[in-house]
């Protein structure tokens, strides 16, 4: 039998403790920058972080409308008060839902009505989408408050800038104190995620997840430990951490926010990705640490503008959170050649992650995802229900600190993704003998595109509600750049499919119209960029489950045939 453990040992945190309080109360180094704004280059201390979470905290106790256990969203880009915002929300005992504000209004709806917030903090680009959010939520009597660096709005909301200069004047508020066990339960985020099938589902990730997680890496990468020397050390102190990952996802918030702080380095907090400003702030804010996803690698290895950058700052990049290709990291490699590169992979079912690219390697184990990171163990599950050796496939299961709560307010999805203490992954894994992991393929429905997750039944369901289709199955097709694309197989209703037959439609008319119908509803990346193919019948199981497989192996042989 072989349960896979993870090298090194791992102090586990206090089950009292809050996220706030983990990384403010913290005496070490309160002249540190924590966080440059890419725009302005306006640099925030840590003592004026604290100070303005304590500010907002306060204000926001003043109004009396978020009471502990309230689950409050926020909805904006990364933005320099955003950490705030989330601290001060826990300072009150609140659930910080955080909410994609590149979604559209019917995308937005069903985030809404999982987490049913009656306070939103919104960017004042995202209130527009917030309203048209809640009303396909039918939400109502909610509160908002924008979130903005300026004391007055033309929106007519109060600011999070305005609350802070009321915050200054009040008396101090003072946090109730979590009873031991309670960090354990209490929810510090609702993050969104379709874990292994069906739609989003709201992720309730507690405190000691979050604060177990980020001692996890800080174990893994010796930040701390005195027996690794300073040169050896990949995250120190004063080092500068790229910041465009969105704070909204499990791996922006906890490893490039949470866990980059915790090392006390600086975050170059830009509000999105744009990869001439990334390597702009490279050189500009000599940053040492990058934290990226495989396509911004690909943009590295092949966009014309890299050559006339200074990237020589950079010692440490960190891939994740979609499959990397071991050609991909050695082409990285050319570029950056002198860096340590390497792997994680996680899971916001697991907080951020289950491994890293180990200390003892400069460059991961080509194509491994990553070792177990400290205090986490894994087993591969074969098909025939036994448990994998060293080298065999099978379904991966994690168990560790970092394995949250469960899906809020869903019973039946918690129950099948967290079986008797284990987070069934949806990945399909093996370990070699070292205890390096590999991805071979997901044996759930999600889709990746570029790092972002589409859900299939999503996008079924939604096909579904056009004149022509009458079933549908959605799989992720290969892509270069995104990783995966989205790819659509259409059984037209019957009298669509014969006027196609008599030549009364064209049916590349039919896939334009079908491709505007998820554009219209829908993100770009869940746009079916992948191709639309119409067949005669979707392959589906006994029990009625799509044979996705089926469905991808024949769009490789198709390919590999043309
Ligand atoms: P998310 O919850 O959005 O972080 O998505 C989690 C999923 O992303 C995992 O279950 C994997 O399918 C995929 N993923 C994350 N990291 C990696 C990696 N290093 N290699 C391959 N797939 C990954």
């Amino acid at each position: 039998m072989t349960i896979y453990q993870a090298v090194g040992t791992l102090a586990l945190p206090p089950d009292s403790l809050t996220v706030p309080e983990f990384i403010l109360d913290d005496p070490k180094s309160p002249e540190r920058v924590c966080f440059i704004e890419e725009i302005t280059g306006r640099k925030v201390y840590f003592s004026e972080l604290r100070l303005r979470t304590a500010y907002l905290s306060a204000a926001l106790n003043e109004l009396g409308r978020i009471h502990p256990g309230d689950i409050v969203a926020l909805i904006s880009p990364n933005h320099i008060d955003y950490p705030i915002c989330v601290w001060a929300l826990h300072r009150l005992g609140a659930v910080v839902a955080l909410m994609n504000p590149g979604m559209t209004g019917d995308e937005m709806g069903h985030l809404l009505k999982l987490a049913h917030p009656k306070f939103l903090i919104a960017h004042p680009d995202s209130v527009g989408l917030v309203k048209e959010g809640a009303k396909h939520a039918g939400l109502n009597g909610y509160d908002v408050v924008t979130l903005s660096t300026n004391t007055t709005s033309n929106l007519g909301y109060t600011t999070t800038e305005a609350l802070i200069a009321r915050g200054k004047r009040l008396p101090p508020f003072t946090q109730r104190k979590l009873s031991p066990g309670e960090g354990k339960t209490s929810v510090a985020f609702l993050c969104f995620s379709s874990g292994t099938t069906g739609l989003p589902k709201a992720v309730s990730i507690s405190h000691y997840n979050v604060i177990s997680n980020v001692l996890q890496l800080t174990a893994a990468h010796g930040v701390y430990d005195p027996q690794v020397e300073w040169n050896a050390k990949r995250y120190r102190p004063g080092d500068v951490c790229s910041g465009f990952l969105p704070l909204f996802h499990a791996y922006g918030l906890n490893i490039q926010m949470h866990f980059i702080l915790h090392a006390q380095m600086s975050i170059v907090l830009s509000p999105k990705f744009n990869f001439e400003k990334m390597l702009d702030n490279i050189s500009r804010y000599k940053i040492t640490n990058l934290m990226i996803v495989p396509p911004q690698a690909v943009l590295l290895c092949k966009h014309p503008a890299v050559p006339q950058y200074d990237l020589s700052s950079v010692r440490v990049c960190m891939v994740g959170a979609a499959p990397v290709s071991a050609e991909l990291t050695e082409n990285l490699l050319r570029v950056l050649p002198d860096i340590q590169l390497g792997q994680g992979w996680g899971m916001t079912e697991c907080t951020s992650c289950g491994t890293a690219f180990p200390l003892t390697q400069k460059v991961g184990k080509l194509g491994s995802a990553g070792m177990l990171i400290p205090g986490t163990s894994a087993k591969v599950v074969k098909s025939d229900g036994s448990l994998a050796r060293d080298g065999e496939q099978g379904e991966l299961y994690l168990q560790g600190p970092q394995v949250v709560l469960g899906y809020y307010n869903n019973p039946t999805a918690t129950k099948d993704t967290f079986v008797d203490g284990w987070l069934r992954t949806g990945d399909e894994a093996y370990f070699d003998a070292e205890g390096n992991m590999f991805l071979v393929d997901r044996v759930k429905e999600l889709i990746k595109v570029k790092a972002h997750q589409v859900a299939p039944a999503e996008l079924e369901g939604h096909l579904l509600t056009h004149n022509a289709v009458a079933d549908t199955a959605v799989i992720g097709v290969p892509d270069d750049f995104a990783g995966e694309l989205p790819f659509a197989f259409i059984v037209l209703k019957p009298e669509t499919a014969a006027e196609v037959e008599q030549n009364r439609k064209k049916p590349a008319e039919l896939k334009k119209s079908i491709f505007q119908h998820v554009a219209k509803a829908k993100t770009p990346y869940k746009w079916l960029e992948g191709g639309i193919e119409f067949v005669d019948v979707i392959p589906k199981s006994a029990s009625g489950k799509i044979l996705r497989r089926f469905l991808r192996d024949r769009i490789r042989d198709e390919r590999a045939a043309r």
